[in-house]
């Protein structure tokens, strides 16, 4: 999930409108139905000329792959993942510790294809965002954010999200399709390796946010697939509580997750009232507060010593007045008491970021920090998120509009996939 997160995110202008047959199941399931654009790799993990994406497997998968498909010891695989995620490197032909036989095994079998940079741009403190073309019709963004002890990530997990949030850039383009795990985790490739990271030796990303564009809880196998190999020590080697997901709230889901993986999770909130967080958030009808705090509550008692960051975005007289700092207060202390966990809850508030259209403002300053006071007061765990990336429009809801001349740069893009041998994903 989603623009205004704790970290600048994905929301681009390049997805295509929604797909009449594109339908998001909020029982849970991820999409249904993917529009005849999205790629065979999109579905199936298929490369795009039939050869498997080894981007699209975690460490058991691979295993498998190699096992069964391959006829070869499940260990080749470890090797595999090591040359491509610690060291970046995606031609068979380099991986030097592999056999002749089974490099040209792999060589016919295989590909390690990552998303196609479209451009990149760094920020002057530091902040990166890159464009990566996904398919001949779609891009999405990413952004890496360093601090000072520590590199975050922020991924997208679709093109487009059709939750609609009222506050959100992405909302306003429309679900268009699910990212595959190759396509979640070619992001992080990416950025790894315009880094220069090594898990364990050189570490500059540490943390991964999937708090880009779309709703991750309904595209759940891909995600929880791709921050499997973020967790992986033959892969990025991060913590559980370096990987977080984020969702508006897709109450089945976070059941589903809590019983699945192990990462911390994030709710974006923004209201703590059902009628104003309606508005704000449609979701909330299916799933108002009081189910989506038992889910939150399941999820902690699963998971001892976990908390839960609670998003709320700042919009001028919207959610922004003393009154919502109180509500919101009690709402979290109800949490804590519930769970019975000093800190269970953290809230991380997030001035509005406008973007062309929107008809919410950032709030003042002062009511900024009467806010945070309220809510310290009341003994809320509270930060602040400070904008990061302005120059290069990278903070959240500020990545739409970027792809302005989307013609021309999808001609470019169909050219590098048809250069590459792709030609019929860019059919
Ligand atoms: S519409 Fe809502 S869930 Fe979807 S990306 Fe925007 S904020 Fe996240």
């Amino acid at each position: 999930m989603s623009i205004q997160h704790d970290n600048p995110n994905a929301h681009d202008g390049t997805a295509n409108p929604v797909a009449a047959d594109a339908v998001v199941d909020l029982d849970g399931q991820a999409a249904k139905a993917e529009p005849a654009a999205a790629p065979p790799s999109a579905r199936t993990g298929a490369g795009v000329d039939g050869r498997r994406n080894i981007f699209d497997l975690d460490r058991t998968s691979l295993e498998d792959f190699f096992e069964q498909e391959l006829d070869e010891k499940r260990y080749r695989a470890h090797q595999v993942m090591k040359w491509i995620h610690h060291r970046h490197v995606t031609d068979f032909t380099d991986m030097t510790d592999l056999g002749k036989v089974l490099r040209a095994k792999l060589e016919e079998r295989a590909v390690v294809r990552a998303p196609i940079v479209l451009f990149d741009k760094p920020s002057a403190d530091g902040t990166h965002k890159w464009l990566l073309g996904m398919d001949a019709k779609n891009a999405i963004e990413t952004v890496y954010i360093p601090e000072k002890s520590r590199g975050t990530l922020c991924v997208s997990s679709q093109v487009g999200c059709a939750l609609n949030c009222q506050f959100c850039s992405t909302a306003t383009q429309g679900f268009n399709r699910n990212l595959s795990t190759a396509e979640i985790i070619g992001q992080v490739w990416v950025a790894a390796r315009h880094l220069g990271n090594v898990p364990h030796q050189q570490r500059r990303l540490t943390n991964v946010v999937m708090m880009g564009m779309g709703e991750p809880l309904a595209n759940f196998d891909n995600v929880v697939r791709a921050m499997s190999i973020m967790r992986d020590d033959l892969g990025y080697g991060l913590a559980n509580k370096r990987v977080t997901l984020s969702t508006a709230g897709m109450v089945p889901m976070i059941d589903r997750l809590g019983q699945e993986s192990d990462v911390s999770l994030a709710v974006s909130l923004h209201a703590a009232n059902d009628e104003l967080r309606t508005e704000l958030v449609p979701l909330n009808k299916k799933y108002p507060i009081h189910e989506l705090m038992a889910a939150c509550q399941r999820y902690v008692k699963r998971k001892p010593r976990s908390s839960i960051t609670f998003e709320y975005t700042l919009m001028k007289g919207v959610n922004d007045q003393p009154q919502h700092a109180r509500e919101l207060a009690r709402l979290m202390r109800q949490f804590g008491n519930a769970v019975q966990m000093k800190d269970a809850a953290k809230v991380n508030l997030i001035p509005f970021n406008p973007f062309p259209g929107t008809r919410f403002e950032r709030s003042d300053d002062a009511d900024i920090h009467v806010f945070q006071k309220l809510l310290q007061d009341a003994r809320v765990l509270t930060t602040v998120r400070r904008t990061r990336g302005d120059d290069i429009d990278a903070a959240c809801g500020q990545l739409k509009g970027q792809v302005t001349d989307k013609t021309r740069r999808q001609a470019a893009f169909l050219k590098t996939l048809q250069s590459q041998g792709a030609g019929d994903a860019a059919a």
